[in-house]
């Protein structure tokens, strides 16, 4: 506990106890902290935050995590599943009002009727495009064929959230089955990633039973992975799921807040120049989270763009922001709420992860290196 946290930032690499320790800084190291991951924001992305049109477009989940409102097992929701017309139409208004991608989200479901629908959309979503609009998939596991589908459909993003990277703490939060294993989990990741999508990651924040030393083990999976985009956010409590009977054994709001930011500011002194969200979870807790985000470090934002009578059923956890707004509202809203924070919303661009042009360059040296020997 001795080392200053100026000498920390020095470090090429960051230990678990280095990190445990960045995440317990109050104060005046906590003000060194967000500085930093500022400059670096500054110096790598520049002030700035582009746009993934959020469509959520199906609440219909195969899967029963104990943490998740959408999970199968809560009767106590209106299921819905948007038409194609009505996926193409939010597409296209995203397309319109230029934001540079999308990314389609739904509840986890694997079947062939799924694989083909999905890749229909995404050969319409360029046309109406005509190329523009980069699309993100964030839809579960997935077999790996299944995945390269839709890469050679031009998905080019996946989200994939690992939800922690502790394999005890991911047995306590899942039911224990096949259909919630730990390492499909992890291969999912591996084979997106050798696809070559830019791949994304991240874990819930307070999480009943997590401790400091999970999220910083969940750090270092990061780095070590490689991962091209980052979305954590706060884990909060939903009414209606299994793991409400932990209430009493989580940290305040607040707290779970903070620690987001911190995990935020983290990564990116980590990983300097991948796409980090600023998750709309934050502003369940505070109504400027996710402007506080984007100061320490965040770059992405994600409007909703699901049609407004669906999206008070897409509700994750409780209090759930921003469910009565239409998409119109939550672009002007978010425009000005992203100049707040000292920032400008890049229009008309994908807003590529750098981190992923470096790694593939990378990648094509290996391998050039490979055949050599
Ligand atoms: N099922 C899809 C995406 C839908 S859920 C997938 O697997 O990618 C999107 C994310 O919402 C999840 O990955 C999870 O991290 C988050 N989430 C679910 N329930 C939550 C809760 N109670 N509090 C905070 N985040 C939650």
């Amino acid at each position: 506990m001795d080392i200053s946290i100026k000498e920390l930032f020095t470090r090429e690499n960051f230990s678990k106890n280095d990190l445990i320790r960045l995440l317990q800084v109050e104060g005046e190291e906590r003000t060194l902290l967000f500085q930093k991951s500022a400059e670096i924001k500054e110096k790598y992305i520049g002030n700035k935050v582009w746009f993934r049109g959020l469509i959520e477009f199906s609440n219909i989940c195969g899967k029963d995590c104990l943490y998740c409102g959408i999970r199968k097992g809560n009767k106590n929701l209106v299921r819905y599943n948007l038409t194609d017309d009505e996926i193409l139409a939010a597409a296209k208004f995203a397309n319109e009002n230029r934001y540079g991608s999308i990314a389609l989200q739904s509840g986890e479901l694997e079947s062939p009727a799924v694989a083909d629908r999905i890749e229909n959309l995404l050969h319409k979503i360029k046309e109406l495009s005509y190329g523009k609009l980069g699309i993100t998939l964030s839809v579960g596991e997935q077999k790996p064929e299944v995945y390269l589908r839709w890469f050679d459909a031009g998905a080019h993003r996946y989200l994939l959230r690992v939800e922690s990277t502790n394999k005890e703490l991911y047995g306590k939060i899942h039911p224990k089955n096949e259909k919630h294993d730990f390492q499909r989990r992890l291969d999912c990741l591996k084979s997106l990633q050798y696809i070559g999508y830019q791949t994304g990651t991240g874990v819930m924040i307070g999480l009943p039973f997590q401790t400091l030393e999970d999220l910083a083990g969940d750090l270092l999976f990061m780095k070590n992975f490689d991962i091209d985009m980052c979305g954590m956010g706060p884990y909060i409590e939903h009414a209606d799921t299994p793991l409400i009977q932990h209430a009493d054994k989580l940290l305040p709001l607040n707290e779970r807040f903070d620690l987001t930011l911190k995990m935020i500011a983290i990564i990116r002194i980590m990983m300097k120049d991948i796409n980090i969200v600023a998750a709309t979870a934050l502003q369940a807790i505070d109504p400027i989270g996710r402007e506080k985000a984007i100061k320490i470090g965040a770059n992405i934002i994600m409007p909703n763009i699901t049609p407004g009578r669906y999206r008070d059923s897409y509700r994750l956890y409780d209090n759930k922001p921003c469910t009565d707004d239409s998409a119109e509202d939550c672009q002007s809203c978010l425009e000005a709420r992203v100049s707040l924070a000292d920032a400008e919303v890049i229009y008309g661009e994908w807003g590529d992860s750098k981190h992923y042009d470096e790694r593939r360059k990378g990648l094509t040296v290996q391998r050039r290196n490979g055949k050599k020997k």
